[in-house]
Order: structure tokens, then sequence, then C-alpha cells
């Protein structure tokens, strides 16, 4: 088992596949020129099974692929096939915009589960946040999984100013429509023009969605980073991931592993552990893994607190969210 220093038992892998995207959200990739990591650098189709089987062996039981954008790598229907086969819950975050050409690779590989990103349901404001025009295809592909009965978990990054406005129309989707929304609280990272002041809080949002409806409050998971509710009626759920102002920290059960094969124990955490060159040199990673997890922070990456409003995203020693894969 993978346990840290607070007895946390970590048995969740996120794998981020590339930090390479077909969007630009300009709070996830810094730069509309950024460079992205040459494929040599990044963890082969086999090595991510290698590290995939090694972490199953010490007690992981579910892997999120991610990214970047994951179903923009070539070889991304054989890393699927392969981790499909390893009898683990296997689910992904994407944007949608490739989904349509994977769905049948998805249901062999016995993924049930899919997060898509959309935060906004007006096709200009998407271009404006994504800096591509793709909503319609986005909105489509989420609607094409819906039909071939995929659970399907929308995230909205909710940004003060810029899509705050919206959280009611994505509650009234959830009427018609068997979608999850989960209106997340906005996150600093390096040169993502987070401000204290565009932090939309999960009470915010809660007070804005009690204006017009009444909804009631699932049970949660120990682990969930979510706090889920639904409006009696919908088909759908909503919830809110309050990272910023109450962290889930004390459940935590994720590890991550980046595009080019660092191991990083919380989302914020500065360090990083070089899995893959330690694979190619034919060394054994579960040392590395054990001694990663047990330098783990109680919080926050032992970065920041709950009491944000004075951070700059600078002051964070951290990637910008595209190399880490959300
Ligand atoms: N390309 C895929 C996608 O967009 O779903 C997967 C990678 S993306 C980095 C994973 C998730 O991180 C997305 O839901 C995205 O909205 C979220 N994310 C990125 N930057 C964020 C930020 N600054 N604050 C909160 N969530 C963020
Ligand atoms: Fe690409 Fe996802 Fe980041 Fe948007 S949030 S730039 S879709 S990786």
């Amino acid at each position: 088992m993978i346990v840290d220093n607070y007895n946390r038992v970590h048995n969740y892998l996120r794998v981020s596949l590339t930090d390479n995207c077909n969007l630009r959200c300009f709070y996830c990739m810094p730069e509309e020129d950024y460079v992205f990591t040459p494929a040599s650098r990044l963890m082969q189709a086999d090595e991510i099974e290698a590290l995939a089987k090694k972490f199953v062996a010490l007690g992981v039981t579910k892997i999120r692929l991610t990214g970047g954008e994951p179903l923009v790598r070539k070889d991304a229907a054989d890393i699927i096939q392969r981790l499909g086969k390893l009898g683990l819950n296997l689910t992904l975050t994407t944007n949608a915009t490739r989904l349509h050409e994977f769905v049948d690779t998805l249901k062999e590989a016995n993924v049930r589960s899919l997060n898509i990103s959309l935060d906004t349901l007006q096709s200009d404001k998407f271009n404006l946040i994504t800096r591509r025009d793709q909503f319609k295809l986005v909105y489509d592909n989420i609607h094409l999984m819906l039909k071939n009965n995929f659970h399907v978990k929308v995230n909205m990054v909710v940004m003060k100013g810029l899509n705050e406005t919206e959280i009611n129309d994505f509650i009234e989707w959830t009427k018609q429509e068997p979608v999850h929304v989960r209106f997340i609280e906005f996150m600093p990272f390096t040169g993502n023009r987070w401000t204290s002041n565009k932090v939309f809080t999960w009470q915010e949002m809660l007070k804005v969605i009690e204006e017009k409806y009444s909804f009631i409050h699932l049970k949660n998971d120990v682990h969930d980073t979510a706090k889920a509710y639904m409006v009696p009626g919908h088909k759908g759920t909503f919830a809110v991931i309050s990272t910023m102002t109450a962290p889930f920290c004390s459940g935590c059960n994720r590890i991550r592993l980046t595009a080019d094969g660092k191991m990083k124990n919380c989302l914020f955490s500065k360090e990083e552990t070089d899995l893959l060159s330690a694979l190619r040199k034919g060394e054994d990673v579960t040392p590395l893994i054990h001694q990663s997890i047990h330098s783990k922070a109680k919080e926050l990456g032992g970065q920041f607190t709950t009491d944000f409003k004075h951070l700059h995203a600078e002051d964070i020693n951290n990637r910008s969210m595209i190399t880490i894969g959300g």
C-alpha cells in the first residue's frame, strides 16, 4: 500500500499522457505559443503500462488519464487498450473534441465514466476562454457520450467576471439531461492569470443556485473532492469543488504522474520524483514511490492556505496546469 505520514492510503493515480492540447484555455495553458514537450521525453506506451502495473501492485485501483488533452496523443487508443486490461477503474478527463473517434475504444476498455471540461454554454465565450472555435463539437460530443450511456461529469471552472452568471444555465441543463456538472473554484498555477478576486467560492455558487432552485445534498464518499447536490426531478446532479476555500486534503488518495514521468504527490507539490528516468535505467521505482509519498505535505502542497486573499500565483512553486495534468 502507498501510505503517507498522515495515514492517507493512495489508491488513485492520475496519469498525464501529454502536455499537448488542441485548445488553449488561458487558465491552464500559459502562452498561445507554448512549446510542447518532444515525444521522446514523454513516457512511451509500454512505459506507461509498466509504471501503471507497479502502482496497481502497490494497491492502486483507479487510473484517470488526463493531460494536456489525452486524446490528441497518437497512441491514445493503444494506451487505453493496454490499461483497460489491468482490471481497474479506468477513466478519463478530456475536452471532448476527439471523443467521437474513441467511443468503441472506451467501451472496449470498460471506461464507463468521463470528466469533460466545458466552462460556458455560449459559443462566443467558449472561443474567448479556449482560443479555439470548437463549442459545437464539444457540446455535440457530450450528447454523443450520453447517448452511448457513459456517465458524464462536466467540469466548469467558475471565474468571477467571466462565467459565474451561467451557473444556473448549467443547472437548467441537468433538468433534461443526465449530466453531472461540477463547479470548480479557480486555482492558481504558474502564468494562468489567477488573482484572488477572480475566485468565485463554493458558498457564492450555492447562493446563486438557491435563488432559483431548491436542492438536496447527496451523500459523499470520504475521498470525494466534490460536495454533490441535486434538484429534485432533474435527471442530472451538480457539485461544487472547493479546493481554494475548503480543500479536501484530509481524505486525499491521489497521486499524479506527469507526461514526462515525474511523480507528484499533490497537485500543488513543488517536489517531483523522476520515475521515468529510473525505469529507463532498469531501477526499481517502488522505493521512489514510497519516498515521494512520505514527503507529502498535509495540505495544499504545503505552499499556501485557505486564506488566499493575498496570494499571488507566482508565489507558488509549481508547473502550469497543462504540464501537471489536472
Ligand atoms: N484537456 C482535458 C480537459 O480539459 O478536460 C484534461 C486536462 S485539464 C488540465 C483537466 C481539468 O483541469 C479541466 O477540467 C480543467 O478545467 C481543470 N483546470 C485547468 N486549470 C484549472 C485552474 N486553474 N483551476 C481549476 N481547474 C483547472
Ligand atoms: Fe487543453 Fe484541457 Fe488545458 Fe483546456 S483545460 S488547455 S482543454 S488541457
